[in-house]
């Protein structure tokens, strides 16, 4: 067993957390004023695909750099820890492994020309949609269909929550195709964004990830061709498994980025601040919940690297299971390490203009997006062959 990172990983560490620190800020002037952010979200995003940040995963011949799921996973981790605007690494890490990896994975060779260069040099933004307004936890509820019309596609139905959609060129969409088939009745298309009858809400406004645009999709009779189908007809289940697997170690490393910078600044502060004479950190009711902290990071940071480990094997019965238990843990342990950070700064913790208040308004919604932490446990619950209730 080999806990060490390669020279080259801890290479692309440095540099990504050097390119978030500088170049991936909530605010592109210096009197903090945000001219437009649809503009500022592209640049950045551009400047993403410019530095191989969204290529990562891609063969050469599609502009990428052929990188495993570990070497990936690190990537986002380096983001995570370098910058101040945690939503839209979020943003950069939904379109890589929500809908980057499902056209790599199962696209057809022209699927694959078409759209994966361009998603990979940022000069498209994609979201992935399958949540419905009636179909949260249970994807399989949806009510969004496809039907076949010749060489087309008719998608009709409405999706919400989708990061990235507000500022999207292209949709991962899930739709049902068979309606008796269940998890076989689902097939995965690939939308652009002019295409006649699809329509977007404005960004949602919410607490937490503020920098990730979230909104809702809407299809009327969206006319899509036979070949921007991904993969089969019904393999959409199939499809967005493999892309959740994906989201719940790759995406997540980028919390275990900001746990790290969150606990360099959480031992900076209690090594300084004083109390009654004393250096906070010297009461050992502050310093056990530090190490607390730092116990919830190490057990984040092998769990994630060995889901992304899995990930590359092949076809690991574990896959799915070892996702589920790094996305839970790393989750949970983000929300309890942002309400230690919180209580070890005392007052200031909770100021507006400080960091250390953000870190738990964009932890909480790591416990529902991706599946929420009772879905994993189900998952989890499920390869031990017990809760065969949900
Ligand atoms: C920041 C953010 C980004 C998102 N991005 C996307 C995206 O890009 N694309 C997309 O398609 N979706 C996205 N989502 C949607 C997300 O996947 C759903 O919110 C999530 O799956 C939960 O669905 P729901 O909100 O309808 O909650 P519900 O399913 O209504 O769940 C409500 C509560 O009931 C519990 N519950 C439900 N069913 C069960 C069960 N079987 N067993 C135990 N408990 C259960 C849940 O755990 C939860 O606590 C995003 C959500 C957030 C918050």
């Amino acid at each position: 067993m080999e806990f060490s990172l390669t020279e080259e990983q801890r290479e692309i560490f440095d540099t990504t957390a050097k390119l978030a620190r500088t170049h991936l800020g909530r605010r592109p002037g210096r009197d903090g004023s945000v001219p437009d952010e649809a503009a500022w979200f592209r640049r950045r995003w551009q400047l993403c695909g410019r530095q191989g940040v969204l290529s990562n995963l891609l063969p050469e011949h599609h502009g990428g750099a052929d990188v495993d799921a570990l070497t990936s996973a690190i990537m986002m981790q380096g983001l995570g820890y370098g910058g101040d605007d945690f939503g839209f690494v979020f943003s950069v890490a939904a379109h890589i492994y929500a809908c980057t990896v499902p056209i790599l994975r199962f696209g057809s060779a022209s699927l694959k020309d078409r759209y994966l260069s361009a998603m990979g040099s940022g000069k498209l933004i994609a979201t992935h949609s399958i949540t419905e307004p009636e179909a949260g936890s249970d994807p399989f509820a949806m009510t969004t269909r496809a039907r076949r019309d010749g060489d087309e596609y008719i998608i009709d139905g409405a999706k919400c929550y989708s990061s990235n959609a507000p500022f999207a060129d292209l949709f991962v969409i899930h739709a049902k195709t068979d309606e008796r088939a269940g998890f076989m009745g689902i097939s995965a298309f690939v939308v652009e964004r002019r295409t006649p009858g699809l329509s977007v809400s404005p960004p949602h406004k919410k607490t937490g990830l503020d920098g990730a645009p979230l909104g809702d999709v809407f299809l009327d009779g969206c006319r899509v061709p036979l070949a921007n189908r991904i993969g089969e007809e019904g393999n959409g289940g199939v499809i967005f498994t493999h892309s959740m697997n994906w989201e719940r170690t790759c995406l997540f490393a980028a919390y275990l980025g900001a746990m790290e910078r969150q606990l360099e600044s959480v031992v900076a502060y209690a090594r300084e601040r004083r109390q009654g004479r004393r250096r906070i950190g010297d009461y050992q009711a502050v310093a056990h919940r530090i190490a607390d902290m730092k116990v919830r990071l190490e057990a984040a940071r092998w769990l994630i690297y060995r889901g992304a480990w899995t990930l590359g094997q092949p076809s690991s019965e574990l896959v799915s299971m070892d996702a589920a238990i790094a996305k839970l843990f790393i989750s949970e342990a983000a929300v309890a390490s942002a309400l230690d950070a919180i209580q070890v700064h005392g007052g200031a913790g909770i100021m507006a203009e400080s960091d250390i208040g953000r870190y738990l308004q964009d932890a909480v919604p790591a416990k529902i997006f991706s599946g929420t932490v009772e879905i994993q446990r189900n998952t989890i619950a499920r390869t031990l062959g017990l809760g065969s209730g949900h």
